[in-house]
């Protein structure tokens, strides 16, 4: 008899493919419409896998109808959308897909950092709308990348990939994590330092952490004044780690220049938040994986971490 298992959203047919041969597999049968949590309640009481996307928020009380779960394999690296603490009590693995997106984060961390400081949207918006008369000296002028200091929190995986592209910009690069990574320091060239001087003395700041109650806020008010009135905030990892009310502010203020923002406390962001009205804040919709290779690479890997887990075999990244 094979184990069943349910797939939270439409996922690539040779996905599904992959997980029917030792699966009976049902699937919200949508691409772009999430699964309503009480489908999920319900379809989560007869699996023993959970193939699920970081949109699904696997709470306690969910995990309390899993009678038979064995594990959940979150098509993610982060996995702040699972209660871990809930799923240990019950003895269910959860897995997650990291390093496949290392590098594509790491491109899109930098896209932003460029549109931000060079004000590229702005810009393309400011032709479409044919305000484009002449050519001007201070006409939508912004700041330099090449040379500039940037300010690292988290040196993980994409941390240390998005140094590496700072270094072919001549970039001065600071580091801040929870650990020491000496051999980054010297591979690399980075210095490490403390949160507040990073934050004072960094042209650019990249938040490369998880979402973790510790990093719940990391940055607020008291952090944004701490940075130069120049400064560039970029945040790529979670929304939440960054508060949104104190960043609306110290940008309308004027206390750093600019923001890009991949990620939001909530998501889809509603398009009255303060911060889409600023013209100096570059959003984008979660898209940091979002490579077409990436994405089935990240869709394969969490097939194999669920079927690996079901088959009583390590799975190839797990979480707990
Ligand atoms: P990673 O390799 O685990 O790196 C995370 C780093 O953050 C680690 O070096 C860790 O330190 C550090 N850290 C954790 N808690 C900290 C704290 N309280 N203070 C300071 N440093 C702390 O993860 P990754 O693969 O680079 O991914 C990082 C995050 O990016 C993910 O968790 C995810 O939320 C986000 N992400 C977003 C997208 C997107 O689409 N926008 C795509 C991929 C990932 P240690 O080395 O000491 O453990």
């Amino acid at each position: 008899m094979k184990p069943k298992v349910y797939i939270t959203r439409k996922v690539p047919d040779e996905i599904v493919t992959k997980i029917e041969d030792y699966c009976q597999v049902r699937m919200w049968d949508q691409a772009d419409i999430p699964v309503p949590r009480a489908v999920l309640e319900e379809e989560i009481k007869n699996v023993e896998g959970l193939f699920c996307l970081l949109t699904e928020t696997i709470d306690r009380e969910l995990l309390g109808k899993a009678e038979q779960l064995k594990v959940i394999s979150n098509m993610a690296v982060g996995y702040n959308n699972i209660d871990i603490e809930a799923a240990k009590e019950k003895g269910i693995t959860v897995t997650n897909t990291p390093g496949v997106l290392t590098e594509t984060t790491a491109d899109l961390t930098f896209a932003l950092l460029m549109a931000a400081s060079r004000r590229l949207i702005e810009s393309s918006d400011y032709l479409r709308n044919g305000n484009w008369k002449t050519w001007s000296p201070m006409q939508l002028t912004g700041q330099d990348i090449y040379g500039a200091t940037l300010g690292i929190i988290g040196m993980g995986r994409i941390g240390a990939s998005l140094a590496k592209r700072a270094r072919g910009f001549d970039m001065d690069i600071l580091y801040y994590n929870r650990s020491r990574k000496y051999d980054l320091e010297e591979e690399l060239n980075l210095i490490y330092t403390e949160l507040d001087s990073l934050l004072k003395q960094s042209d650019f700041i990249c938040i490369m952490t998880p979402y973790t109650p510790e990093t719940k806020n990391l940055i607020g008010s008291r952090e944004l004044s701490l940075m130069k009135n120049t400064a560039i905030l970029i945040n790529t990892a979670r929304g939440g780690i960054v508060n949104e009310e104190d960043l609306f502010h110290a940008l309308k203020e004027g206390e750093i220049w600019a923001a890009g923002l991949d990620v939001f406390e909530q998501e889809p962001v509603p398009l009255e938040h303060p911060l889409l009205s600023l013209p100096n804040v570059v959003t984008l919709p979660h898209i940091g994986s979002a490579s077409i290779k990436t994405r089935m690479k990240m869709a394969d890997l969490a097939a194999d971490n669920l079927l690996l887990a079901l088959q009583n075999q390590s799975p190839k990244h797990v979480v707990i």
